[in-house]
């Protein structure tokens, strides 16, 4: 299983429940975080490149907590995430070197929580690039074809995607 989330601290408070009882339950669980949360505070003193220091020994210390397999962040600026080919590529590979069946993110449609939030931009965008990054990314053999190149070179594991944040619906067939 791969979990792809935005920031350092969302795949805990979206789906740390789940990835720890998967993980204790044997399942390989991964993670990949796809900013480095150097935003990721309400202080405006705080320095940003201190930020990126600090958040990525908190996640892999979280992932330690959780008994993940593995925690990487990427170092794209928290608030730039983009749904670019260069970071699908990414997520396309770690699904490949992995070999997840199962991608959990953000719910990419989710927008407004009533009337208390609405969702960060980076949320949506990480749904929508763990989705495309299944498909066509991971399940299309000529798609991406330099991540097939980096890893290994048999996609299509991917059965099932599962998104955090409220939606109508939880899973999908990809
Ligand atoms: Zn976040």
């Amino acid at each position: 299983m791969l979990a792809v989330f935005a920031h350092p601290d969302d795949a805990e408070i979206c789906a740390g429940g789940v990835m720890a009882k998967w993980a204790a339950a044997g399942r390989e669980v991964h993670l990949l975080i796809l900013t480095n949360g150097d935003r990721g505070s309400s202080d405006p003193t705080a320095s940003r490149a201190e930020l990126a220091a600090t958040r990525r020994p908190e996640t892999e210390a979280a992932a330690d907590v959780l008994g993940l397999a593995s925690a990487r962040v990427l170092s794209t600026h928290d608030g730039e995430l983009e749904n670019t080919s260069v970071i699908r590529e990414a997520v396309t590979r770690r699904i490949r070197e992995v070999r997840a069946e199962t991608v959990v993110s953000c719910d990419p449609t989710a927008v407004f929580f009533e009337n208390r939030y609405y969702n960060h931009s980076d949320h949506r965008t990480a749904g929508w690039i763990a989705l495309d990054s299944c498909f066509p990314g991971e399940r299309q053999p000529a798609f991406l074809q330099r991540a097939a190149r980096r890893g290994p070179a048999d996609p299509g594991r991917v059965t099932t995607c599962g998104w955090a944040g409220r939606t109508s619906r939880t899973t999908s067939r990809t």
